[in-house]
């Protein structure tokens, strides 16, 4: 119509371009699980807007926290610190397992990803950084090294002494076996195999999700992460643990990271610990603490500290220990992931069905023997959803069939999963007959 034909003419005329394909809808309001357009037509939103908003737009406590802030303590100079950011870092302390008990706040994921490797080469004195090859940690020019998903192209040299380890990809794993079992300790033997060729002999750190999200929500095999930081350890190497997307209780646990039996040396936190608002974390050791500043690390940025945004994390958190989020998400997220496993009976373009808690993804295929990528049906079936009425986020690795995130609001009700749920069933059933 008029109004978005002169709305897109105006968007394209003064917006620059990024990359990232402008969206054909206009949302105008997004409360909760749902965003509205113009004319009040409601979409489920199963992204979380970019994964941050845990408990779905403009939470009513968050709002209020939100103008409390902005009215009476916004922002101030760097080194003035506030009762909302001390109450930000015990809490967070609380919540950690020990050793981790110091933290820092910043803005976004690749600030926290950023600061965290320039703290691993400090602590170590080291500067070879290891990352997984569906990695996503950010666009910066350091945490962009580390990104193997995405954005690597064209932009000449990145960061000396990035080194690449195969993501564990279990459904299309060469040392997946014909019974279904898949030895990941041999294609990890073989992956440290290559490392250690590659290294100069200055293996810093070891950066990584602990889903791997916007790699294909590659989740980590059972016994994978301890045998992993065990290699780390031999070799010196600090893990930084990136919890962006599965912080927060959106996995059923605090921290994904407490699924697999690990304490990773150094957490970054963001998305989720915002709630939609820019805010990040980094926490560590007293031990790395000092290692640090002994070795001269500084990060002034801007908006180090910032109460505002420290007392939006603060209710998070708050709200997430109250209401039991985590026992929500695990059970929502069962839901959805059995609904997600009856459509697969359904339609054999899904391939499989993977993640944990209310971050699933489902891999679509094109044929059922070979397990050919489905790129264009995954494409289609999300057009689909979203004229439906679902909003759904399709990530990509080349080689891969199309996989959809289904990650919700942690305060998704039951209803709305079944909603969401039968919309895509619908989608399949629409592109597929
Ligand atoms: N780490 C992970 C795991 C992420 O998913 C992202 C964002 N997709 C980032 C880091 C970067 O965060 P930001 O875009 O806020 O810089």
């Amino acid at each position: 119509n008029n109004t978005s034909d002169a709305f897109f003419a105006k968007a394209e005329k003064h917006l620059m371009s990024t990359g990232v394909p402008m969206s054909p809808v206009i949302i105008t309001k997004a409360k909760g699980t749902r965003l509205y357009d113009a004319e009040g037509r409601s979409i489920l939103d199963f992204t979380s807007g970019q994964m941050s908003s845990l408990l779905g737009h403009s939470h009513p406590e968050i709002v209020e926290t939100v103008k409390k802030y902005v009215s009476e303590l916004d922002h101030l100079l760097s080194n003035m610190v506030t009762q909302p950011v001390v109450d930000l870092a015990e809490r967070l302390g609380r919540l950690l397992p020990a050793p981790l008990e110091k933290s820092f706040f910043l803005n976004t994921g690749s600030e926290s990803t950023e600061a965290a490797i320039k703290m691993a080469k400090l602590f170590t004195g080291n500067f070879e950084i290891v990352a997984f090859s569906a990695s996503y940690h950010g666009l910066t020019q350091g945490s962009g090294a580390a990104t193997y998903s995405a954005g690597r192209k064209n932009a000449g040299p990145t960061m000396p002494g990035s080194l690449v380890f195969p993501a564990p990809y279990a459904y299309r794993s060469p040392f997946r076996k014909a019974d279904g079992s898949y030895d990941w300790e041999t294609e990890m033997d073989f992956a440290w195999a290559m490392i250690d060729r590659q290294s100069v002999g200055s293996l810093a750190a070891f950066i990584m999700e602990p889903i791997l999200s916007t790699g294909g929500i590659l989740d980590l095999p059972k016994g994978y992460l301890k045998r992993l930081s065990i290699e780390c350890k031999n070799r010196g190497m600090l893990i930084i643990m990136d919890e962006a997307q599965t912080g927060v209780g959106r996995t059923g646990k605090m921290f994904a990271f407490e699924h697999h039996g690990i304490v990773p040396d150094i957490l970054a936190l963001s998305k989720t610990l915002g709630c939609g608002l820019p805010l990040a974390s980094v926490s560590t050791t007293v031990e790395i603490e000092k290692g640090c500043t002994d070795a001269g690390f500084l990060w002034l940025t801007t908006h180090l500290n910032d109460p505002l945004t420290a007392a939006v994390g603060n209710k998070a958190l708050e709200i997430v220990e109250r209401d039991n989020v985590c026992q929500a998400a695990t059970e929502r997220g069962q839901q959805l992931r059995n609904g997600l496993l009856k459509l697969q009976e359904k339609y054999w373009v899904i391939g499989d069905v993977r993640g944990l808690g209310l971050l699933q993804g489902i891999e679509i295929i094109s044929d059922p023997n070979t397990k050919a990528p489905g790129a264009d049906i995954g494409a289609a079936v999300s057009d689909k959803a979203m004229a439906l009425g679902l909003s759904c986020n399709i990530v990509n690795l080349p080689g891969m069939g199309g996989v959809f995130r289904l990650a919700p609001p942690v305060t998704v009700t039951a209803e709305e999963i079944d909603e969401g749920l039968q919309i895509l069933d619908e989608a399949f059933n629409h592109v597929l007959s």
